[in-house]
């Protein structure tokens, strides 16, 4: 680790000073990663900012206890549930509400509370629900008395497909982690829809839950839609939906929810993965290839920088049109060598070895073959004239 730390820092120092060794560090893009490993060109990801107990900075925030603003009833009328204590109740009879805007695949984070006074048994003890996308719910239920106490008695029997932090009437949550009636908890949710191409299933979608900071779903991948009793099949709708809250006839209360959008792993088709498409990968590999060689002058007086810079275009690109300027590249760069003394070649050992190295993880990788001429005739420099020997 140590050792990879360094050489990565010598590689981006080098960038700036004579970017040879700009790129051809880790293993380079292939068919199914538009990336090389550890690729500086690869774009990094934007930032955010997520301090102690606030929404991250680029979350939409559905509720923060002032108003219902966000919130309509499924009828698109204004929602009867309440506004109480900056939180956000259900109202029996009130109906279900759901978001004004719509959303598809994401993080959510949301508090609930289910009452102090504990009423009913089973699924009439504070019931309610999250239904991501209206179509997929994860039940909300005081399920704090229901599990297997020591002396085999359970205080509050109730199914466990059920209970609280379920995929209801798909999954059980892995473990019980409900607070007690009236305590706040939380739930956080990461939710990928399912996928349809050409009106069949590609991908059935997954939410994994944490339940007051508890693994309850771990990528649980969606069966069905949610439904009472019976099993009901997934069927495509919208790649867009409201969020969902449900009216289950129990004032269960709600706060701090907000959302975060985030991409489905399977429209990211380059990054690697299973949807990664190999068509896709190409385009974006020569997109990089092309912006990389515009700006790679191969008429730069230091001929090393550019032939390190060329080295890079075709790990993206075998493009004859990139491979001809390597191989005049190559040339001319190696005559330039046969025309130094022993001295000059020492002087300039860095950036030869560099570039044998370079030429190392292209073979490494079936870029170019095992006999690549600037690989074999650099090599054969190093070892004549003892470049790599430690003084
Ligand atoms: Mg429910």
């Amino acid at each position: 680790m140590k050792q990879m730390k360094t050489s990565m820092a010598a590689i981006i120092v080098s960038t700036a000073a004579s970017a040879v060794f700009a790129g051809l560090y880790g293993d380079t893009p292939d068919a199914k990663h538009a990336w090389a490993v550890h690729d500086m060109n690869r774009p990094v990801p934007t930032r955010v900012t997520a301090e102690p107990g606030k929404p991250p900075s680029d979350a939409v925030v559905l509720f923060d206890g002032t108003s219902l603003d966000n919130w309509e009833s499924t009828k698109g009328e204004p929602t009867k549930w309440r506004l109480a204590d900056g939180a956000l109740e259900s109202v029996k009879g009130a109906g279900y509400i759901r978001t004004k805007q719509a959303f598809g695949d994401c993080q959510l984070h949301l508090e609930w509370a289910s009452p102090s006074k504990v009423e009913g048994m089973g699924q009439g003890r504070g019931n309610s629900g999250v239904f991501l996308m209206g179509s997929y719910e994860i039940q909300v239920l005081d399920s704090s008395e229901t599990a297997v106490l020591p002396d085999g008695t359970n205080l509050n029997p109730n199914y466990a497909d059920g209970q609280a932090s379920a995929v209801y009437a798909e999954n059980p949550p892995l473990v019980n982690a409900c607070r007690k009636p009236g305590e706040w908890q939380t739930y956080d949710i990461i939710f990928h829809q399912p996928v349809w191409a050409d009106g069949k299933l590609k991908y059935p979608g997954s939410v994994t839950v944490l339940h007051n900071g508890v693994l309850t779903q771990d990528h649980w991948e969606m069966e069905g839609m949610t439904t009472h009793c019976r099993r009901r099949p997934l069927a495509q709708h919208d790649t867009k939906l409201p969020l969902q809250l449900q009216d289950h006839g129990n004032p269960v209360r709600y706060r701090n929810i907000w959302i975060r959008e985030i991409p489905s792993r399977y429209a990211n088709t380059t990054h690697g993965g299973p949807a990664a498409s190999e068509a896709d990968v190409m385009a974006l590999r020569r997109q990089t290839a092309a912006k990389l060689f515009a700006a790679a002058n191969p008429g730069d007086a230091n001929k090393a920088a550019a032939l390190g810079r060329l080295l890079e275009v075709i790990a993206y690109d075998k493009a004859e049109s990139y491979m001809k300027p390597v191989a005049e590249l190559s040339d001319a760069y190696l005559k330039d060598l046969s025309g130094l003394d022993k001295q000059k070649l020492q002087d300039r050992k860095g950036e030869i070895i560099g570039l044998r190295n370079n030429c190392n993880v292209l073979t490494r990788n079936q870029v170019v073959p095992e006999d690549f001429k600037l690989k074999t005739e650099l090599q054969r420099i190093i070892s004549e004239n003892g470049l790599e020997k430690k003084k």
